[in-house]
């Protein structure tokens, strides 16, 4: 079965996914952006039949099969909720929502439907990198990872971006990373400013450490650094016991660039499930909600001097 999709929000990472989702099992039969010229530009481009600027009637439209939330994060919940609550399988960029509570809504009405409806868009899992450092962490032969050094390197970011967005925006990546790539929760968090870079606008703590302590004991520090200039540069390294092994740093012009294949692999993987009635493979709602819990807590840690507790390492109840 090919499936019909409505993709709201066609900004930069939606008018990727509109080109990547009208070729192959899928085809974009509604397009929407409360920016009704942008929706209609990307209509145009790929040949989407309909846009519109009112992303509920997009998920309710019959032509509708599932839907992908690639708007601003802060209007995902409400579409996610909606698209839950039509029965429609929804594909939800990172973050699935903005604060721990709106993920947690959205945790309890895909429970209320029955069945696994939502897939997270943490693509990092899809990543053939991320995926060799997971197979060789859980090969075993790095012995118990004792550290993970990650880096979280942008060339620049506009002027709207916030410290919150630091987190919920860009080190959100590695959180998911962590709880996925040790099979462990993590339980406390520490941010750490130090003097910023004059690249930055004058109001943004960048760059930023965040530390994340897992249940396990395993240290993580994240570098976020969102000014650079030279280039897009992720990179994550595991100190085990016995070895280290690192992704290969691969320095990018744009993260669209450094993970297209991710991309790709996600979207083929989701749709492949859709298409066939069956439960996406990809992370869940809960994985969102997980990791909307750690970036709270890596919020309330501006300022404090010291470990601030996840609250989440008692909390496993929606899974
Ligand atoms: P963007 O600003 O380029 O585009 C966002 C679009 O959403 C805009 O066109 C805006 O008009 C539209 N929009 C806002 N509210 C809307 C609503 N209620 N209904 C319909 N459209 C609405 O941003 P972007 O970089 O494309 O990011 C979009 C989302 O994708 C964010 O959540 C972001 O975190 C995520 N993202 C994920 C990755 C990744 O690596 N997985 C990379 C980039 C962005």
């Amino acid at each position: 079965m090919s499936v019909a999709l409505a993709v709201i929000g066609t900004g930069v990472i939606g008018a990727d996914h509109v080109r990547r989702l009208t070729s192959g099992t899928s085809s974009v039969a509604v397009v929407t952006d409360i920016d009704a010229a942008r929706a209609e530009a990307v209509a145009r481009q790929y040949g989407v039949p309909v846009a519109h600027t009112d992303g509920l009637a997009a998920i309710l439209d019959p032509r509708v099969d599932a839907v992908v939330v690639a708007s601003s994060a802060a209007s995902h919940a409400e579409l996610v909720v909606a698209a839950v609550a039509a029965g429609k399988p929804v594909f939800c960029e990172k973050p699935l929502a903005t604060t721990a509570e709106d993920c947690r809504l959205i945790v309890e009405a895909e429970a209320a439907a029955g069945r696994r409806l939502v897939q997270v868009g943490f693509m990092r899992r899809y990543d053939e990198a991320c995926r060799e450092l997971k197979r060789v962490v859980d090969g075993g032969e790095l012995g118990a990872p004792l550290l993970l050094h990650c880096r979280h390197r942008n060339p620049a970011v506009p002027d709207t971006f916030t410290d919150e967005m630091m987190i919920n925006e860009a080190a959100i990546h590695e959180i998911d990373l962590v709880r996925w790539l040790l099979g462990e929760e993590i339980a406390a968090v520490s941010v750490v400013w130090p003097r910023r870079s004059a690249r930055a606008h004058r109001a943004l703590h960048d760059p930023m450490l965040v530390w994340l302590r897992t249940t396990g004991g395993t240290v993580v520090d994240v570098e976020v650094n969102v000014n650079v200039g030279y280039g897009y540069d992720i990179r994550a390294e595991v100190v085990g016991e016995h070895g280290t092994f690192g992704t290969t740093p691969a320095i990018a012009t744009h993260w669209l660039e450094r993970f297209r294949a991710a991309y790709d692999a996600e979207l083929a993987d989701w749709v492949r499930a859709v298409a066939a009635g069956a439960d996406p493979q990809g992370p869940t709602a809960y994985d969102g909600y997980a990791a909307a819990v750690v970036a709270d807590a890596c919020v309330t840690a501006f300022g404090v001097d010291g470990w601030v507790p996840v609250p989440i390492a008692a909390d496993r109840s929606p899974r």
